[in-house]
């Protein structure tokens, strides 16, 4: 089986060969070896720590114990617990680490791992139904299925029952596991259900589209696995079944032919979008290739984040409208980063154009790799552009998609290296490795690469063929490297650099010249011949578009492929909101090996502002910063983060004039749900009740509950009026104007009623001013009550001082 492997990729032609393909083929990951600073540890830190823990969190949260269940439930016996999994997906996440684990196996023999992958697949072969089916949320107890599944197989898979997503991630991983252990056991598992699903779906038989995709590049995983075109013709009857009459969120509004915009759920959306790749690919049928066009240039031309995330709303973890980017709640799921990704390569593969893989790696190394810490057990879920310090990873989520994700990509980024096409080789990232290519005319080579990349720009390439042979060397320019933020207009360089691009084969320097991205080297070469590529990294400042209302008055700082935030651990005081950036500050790179695994800093001096007096004069004072790159925040505890910063004043939050408000001590009730208090105090000023931009306290998901916050004088004052803006994001999600609330001073130990208020204000969009019976105390207490069945939550809380 060995032997096969080596022809193995990514998405590159294994079993059957197919009279028609992607073009370009990815040079697969088992034939390239990287051991390069930068991927080599974390592709380790992956195979020796992630995958183990996200396999013990698989078991600890019953994610096995349900196949377990459902073959017992096969095997009639009586259940003690029927109970359904939490989510009727919840099986995809032990398929997703099967699928990384056995990437890692291709690379790294493990025999303790494969037995226990073995063990693994026996369990998930005896919850399968004789027919093929595998779900467990209905086999543990057909009678009474999970909520979210219909009666009936299938029926609801539209909506959510996620029948044929659970097969398409077992399709990605028996793929996976067969190319990497030449064992049949998984795929046996995924082809049994693969042919029930041929049997129930396609022209003459049931039409219904899969709720959340996946299927369709599984099915096509499994067709060249196999080599069974029903597979192939089952993926493009899923695509060509889908809408009209559905929804955005389901990209089923309209047929996937007609879509020319990306929108609803990005992960749903990348995978579509990889599935109708692979199809136009395989099938030669333009139709979707002239779409995934059209909603590329929409993507990467209006709803793509600086860092290469996509998806910036939380409801519906879905695209917003076009240049709706917010920061602080950008959503940029992990997921979506890898089906962006997922997309951006096959794109490539299709048209051999270099800025797909531009996007690729400014999403692998920033919006990405964010998605896990560096001791590869905490993620993030969101991967948002600012934080006030309510972001912080988790071990494990419910919905536990990204964590598998992560595993699975990260194992097979080796993939992403090379691609070839006829007698020519493409070297798409640059990181330090060996690889062993056969191009489609026969020539093999061998090509090293030397580099500290991304930290620096020089690669040293040698390229050996066994003996002088003419063939095509095509060297990427990346995007950054030639002025270019991104393809099209939605983020520019705002600097000015002289720095150029300067390559040399043999010694002797050759033009820059470009073709679709890449510098073509077209020779005879002899073993053992050096390529010299020198990709100046200076810092460069980066603008947005001015339609993306959230980065006006800011720039960002990026260095080769890597976009750098300010964390609070880089400034003094530890806030980051008040800084300002002028654009003729000075900013350098330094290595520091001490930091975060080693990472290249960029500093400089910024200017903090306060506001001076209570009518908000602004307070200016030099400090220095240094930013990190994105991907290495919140690996220090939470606090403020900041990827776009202010160059212009208007667009920085000054640091709150010390009043008696925000020289308390501010609390509140509920300590389950962690209400930020900061946010009380902070003299954030929202823009209406629903900013979610602007920090605020809620105490979702409490719903019609009494709640209160509370401040703790510094010393006891006179204090005769408040002021409060209330939280209200109707519409989006459960927090209302509260139903009524009540304040209460602090006198020997007590709570009591402040005397004679005016009013109890519960409007909206404005701060509501309550006036009371001066008194002297050391502490006050707001008490609310929610509305029934909604939360509540505040932007801010002033305290008035009395007149002596
Ligand atoms: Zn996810």
């Amino acid at each position: 089986m060995l032997g096969a492997l080596a022809i193995f990729g990514a998405v590159a032609s294994y079993g059957a060969p197919s009279p028609r393909d992607y073009p370009f083929k990815p040079v697969p990951f088992t034939a390239v070896h990287l051991h390069d600073i930068f991927w080599a540890p974390r592709i380790e830190t992956n195979r020796a720590v992630t995958i183990p823990f996200a396999f013990e969190q698989c078991e600890k949260s019953g994610r096995m114990d349900n196949f377990e269940r459902a073959a017992a439930a096969l095997k009639g016996e009586a259940l003690a617990n029927k109970r359904m999994p939490p989510y009727p997906f919840d099986d995809t996440d032990p398929y997703k680490v099967l699928e990384g684990a056995s990437y890692a196996l291709a690379v790294q023999p493990d025999p303790r791992m494969e037995a226990y992958l073995d063990e693994l697949i026996a369990k998930i072969g005896r919850a399968q139904e004789p027919d093929g089916y595998l779900y467990t949320a209905r086999t543990i107890d057909p009678e009474h299925p999970h909520r979210w599944a219909g009666r009936e197989r299938w029926v609801r898979d539209p909506d959510q029952s996620h029948e044929l997503y659970n097969a398409g991630h077992l399709f990605e991983a028996a793929a996976a596991h067969y190319q990497a252990t030449g064992k049949t056991n998984l795929l046996a598992i995924a082809t049994r259900e693969a042919d029930l699903l041929c049997k129930t779906f396609g022209p003459d038989q049931l039409h219904i589209w899969p709720g959340h995709e996946i299927v369709e590049m599984g099915l096509v995983k499994l067709y060249r696995a196999t080599g069974n075109g029903r597979y192939l013709e089952l993926a493009k009857f899923f695509l060509d079944v889908r809408g009209p009459g559905g929804d955005d969120y389901h990209q089923s509004r309209i047929k996937p032919v007609d879509q020319t915009e990306a929108v609803g759920h990005a992960v749903r959306a990348g995978y579509l979008y990889s599935g109708m790749a692979d199809v136009a690919a395989l099938t030669g049928d333009e139709r979707y290739l002239k779409a995934i066009d059209a909603i590329w240039e929409n993507a990467v031309g209006k709803k793509l984040y600086l860092t290469g995330g996509i998806g910036a709303m939380g409801a519906g973890e879905a695209f917003g409208r076009n240049y709706q980017l917010p920061n602080l709640t950008a959503y940029c799921e992990t997921c979506a980063a890898v089906a962006n990704d997922y997309w951006n390569l096959r794109l490539f593969l299709l048209h051999g154009d270099s800025r797909y893989i531009d996007v690729m790696e400014r999403t692998l190394y920033n919006g990405l790799l964010s998605g896990v810490s560096l001791d590869g057990k905490r993620f993030f879920y969101p991967n948002p552009l600012e934080s006030d310090g309510r972001h912080e990873r988790s071990p494990w989520f419910g919905v536990a998609c990204c964590p598998g994700n992560m595993t699975r990509f990260l194992a097979s980024v080796p993939g992403y290296v090379y691609a070839q096409k006829g007698d020519a080789l493409y070297v798409n990232l640059y990181a330090a490795g060996a690889a062993d290519i056969k191009l489609d005319n026969g020539q093999t080579l061998k090509v090293t690469q030397e580099t500290r990349y991304p930290w620096e720009g020089q690669v040293r390439i040698t390229v050996t063929p066994p003996k002088a042979a003419r063939f095509a060397v095509l060297l990427r320019i990346p995007g950054w490297a030639r002025d270019e933020a991104v393809p099209g207009d939605l983020y520019h360089f705002a600097d000015r650099t002289d720095d150029r691009v300067s390559l040399k084969v043999s010694g002797k320097s050759v033009p820059v010249k470009l073709e679709k991205g890449y510098v073509r080297l077209e020779r005879k070469w002899k073993p053992g011949e050096v390529v010299e590529l020198d990709l100046p990294m200076p810092v460069r400042r980066v603008a947005a578009n001015e339609k993306v209302a959230d980065d006006l008055g800011r720039v960002a700082l990026q260095r080769g492929p890597l976009v750098y935030c300010v964390e609070w651990p880089e400034v003094k005081g530890g806030q980051v909101a008040n800084l300002l950036l002028p654009d003729e500050a000075r900013l350098s790179a330094s290595f520091r090996g001490d930091l975060l695994g080693g990472v290249e800093t960029i500093s400089g001096n910024a200017v903090s502002l306060r506001y001076a007096d209570a009518r908000q004069k602004i307070e200016r004072s030099p400090v220095a910063v240094a930013a990190i790159p994105y991907y290495a925040w919140a690996n220090r505890g939470r606090g403020e983060m900041s990827v776009w910063l202010a160059n212009k004043e208007e667009a920085a939050r000054p640091l709150p004039f010390p009043t008696l408000a925000s020289t308390s001590k501010a609390t509140a009730s509920a300590e389950g749900v962690r209400p930020d208090t900061r946010a009380l105090n902070d003299q954030r000023e929202p823009k209406s009740s629903g900013d979610h931009a602007n920090r605020f306290v809620h105490w979702w998901p409490h719903k019609g509950t009494k709640e209160w916050v509370q401040y703790d004088f510094p010393k006891p004052a006179r204090v005769g009026a408040v002021e409060v803006y209330w939280f209200d994001d109707t519409g989006v999600g459960e927090c209302r104007l509260p139903k009524s609330w009540q304040l209460f001073y602090h006198e020997n130990g007590e709570w009591l009623p402040v005397k004679n208020p005016n009013e109890y204000g519960c409007a909206g969009d404005r701060y509501n001013r309550t006036t009371f019976e001066t008194v002297e105390t050391d502490g006050l207490r707001l008490e609310l009550q929610m509305q029934e069945r909604f939360s509540a939550g505040i932007h801010e809380w002033r305290v008035e001082p009395a007149e002596r």
